[in-house]
């Protein structure tokens, strides 16, 4: 490897859009990817005989996402989730009568406004501002913390979460998230099976090693998840600044449990392609939540999130799945047993995944800062950290990793002496979209 201008540390959503943003301004790059894949928490497989998605599934806020334009430019199809969605709530024995999804319905409208009147005050969390008592409040509330961020909502800072609320359409990339990673990385200069253990930044070249050997450049950016970042995999040298540290320490890792198992026959259980299974809760109570046969296609996934799936994933796959099929009985009787494979199965298993350690990130109550103070640039701008949990309002997503992916290249580029307007004939206009406001 001859040593680049700019060193890239991952190939997940943030180092590949950094890559092609560092080259479209000119400069030699080399991206170091631990594992032996580009793509990083965005992970298509075959396994259930068609693109299944273990990690990142929906393109969200598609009107302020970077990669639906890229996607589209590409070729590949785009579905809109949003026009096909129908859902069916389990409640006392029985799925919801239309009576009981209205009253569900006016319940979330009436628990979001609560919470966006909700005052700022710092370091409240979703569960202390969040409506109790009526009947459907648990279930809204473990739906906004454990299966859409992964995290108890106990755990989660009220501003962070207002913030990063996503608006706008959901797609679907028909042949999956991690497949258009992997295309979007085509032909960019990464060595993959390279993890770095050591990036030294204190002189005036930075230098990654690790198994590969190493390389030296004028600058570096980090993609690398919060819960990689603590886990010291990495040894930054001089260590990172206590405030980034602190940062870091704010934006834990939630965890979202994907699954998918196959039909076993014709069955398809009276649902719909694109249905959703959700059951309504009573407080402390945790469950999985559901999407049938999407695409038409012969699986059902699962999903789980927050305090469940940390217990799931240290348990075990094997655990997972008599957790997903007792849940299943429950709602289906013995027919799920006859309708669903057990073999097969696909289990992402983000938990235990050393290069993750988690799905995404949340803030800790009174962390709402954290995000802006993880990418402060440092050592006079030789080190960026960028990825998903260092957007404002796009943090958790594909293209909060994305833009700060991107961000952070053309900062590296300029610290490198290589201003975006020198470039702008190369085709970059120095516009980006506006991402979705927050709430
Ligand atoms: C189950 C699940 C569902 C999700 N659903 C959605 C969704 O529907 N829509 C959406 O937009 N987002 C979703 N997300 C979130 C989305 O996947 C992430 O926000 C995004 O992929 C993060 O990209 P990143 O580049 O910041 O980090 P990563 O993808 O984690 O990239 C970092 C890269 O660094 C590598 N690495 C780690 N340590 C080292 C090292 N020491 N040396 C070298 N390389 C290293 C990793 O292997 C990885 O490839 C989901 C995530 C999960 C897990």
């Amino acid at each position: 490897m001859g040593d680049p201008d700019l060193l890239i540390v991952g190939a997940g959503a943030a180092g590949i859009a950094a890559a092609r943003e560092a080259r479209s301004l000119g400069l030699d790059v080399r991206v170091l990817e631990a594992r032996g894949r580009v793509g990083g928490r965005a992970h298509t497989v075959q396994d259930l005989g068609s693109p299944f998605d273990l990690g990142a599934t929906w393109l969200h806020a598609a009107q302020s996402n970077p990669l639906v334009p890229l996607a589209e430019a590409r070729g590949l199809e785009l579905f809109n989730h949003d026009l096909v969605r129908s859902g069916r709530t389990w409640t006392d024995g029985h799925w919801a009568t239309a009576e009981e999804l209205a009253e569900y319905d006016a319940a979330e409208h009436a628990w979001h406004e609560a919470l966006m009147l909700a005052p700022d005050t710092p370091g409240l969390s979703l569960a202390d501002a969040a409506p109790r008592g009526g009947r459907w409040d648990a279930t809204l509330l473990h739906w906004e913390g454990p299966v859409i961020c992964g995290a108890e909502p106990e755990a989660m800072d009220l501003a962070d979460w207002r913030a990063t609320m996503l608006n706008g359409s959901n797609l679907l990339p028909r042949e999956g998230c991690g497949h258009l990673l992997e295309v979007l990385a085509e032909g960019l200069p990464i060595t993959l099976d390279a993890p770095v253990t050591r990036l030294s930044w204190g002189g005036r070249r930075v230098r990654a090693e690790g198994p590969f050997g190493a390389v030296e450049a004028g600058a570096a950016i980090v993609t690398v998840s919060t819960g990689v970042l603590a886990s010291g995999a990495i040894a930054f040298d001089p260590p990172l600044p206590v405030a980034t540290q602190e940062a870091a320490h704010d934006l834990p890792m939630g965890l979202l449990i994907k699954f998918g198992l196959r039909a076993a026959g014709e069955d398809r259980l009276d649902l719909p392609a694109f249905g959703g299974l959700e059951r309504r809760l009573e407080p402390g109570e945790r469950a999985m939540t559901w999407i049938s046969w999407p695409f038409g296609r012969a699986y059902l996934s699962g999903f789980a999130g927050g305090a469940l799936a940390w217990d799931l994933s240290a348990a075990g796959d094997a655990a997972t799945l008599d957790h997903a099929f007792s849940e299943l009985r429950d709602m289906f009787g013995a027919r799920a047993d006859r309708a669903l494979r057990r073999d097969g199965a696909a289990v992402a298993s983000w938990g235990r995944d050393p290069w993750a350690r988690g799905a995404y990130s949340y803030a800790r109550p009174g962390g709402s800062a954290a995000r802006a103070a993880l990418s402060v640039p440092l050592g006079g701008g030789r080190l960026r950290l960028a990825g998903e949990a260092c957007h404002t309002s796009l943090a958790a997503t594909l293209a909060g990793a994305w833009y700060s992916g991107a961000a952070a290249a053309r900062e590296a580029a300029a610290t490198l002496g290589r201003s975006p307007r020198v470039t702008e004939r190369t085709g970059y206009t120095g516009r980006v979209p506006a991402p979705s406001s927050g709430g």
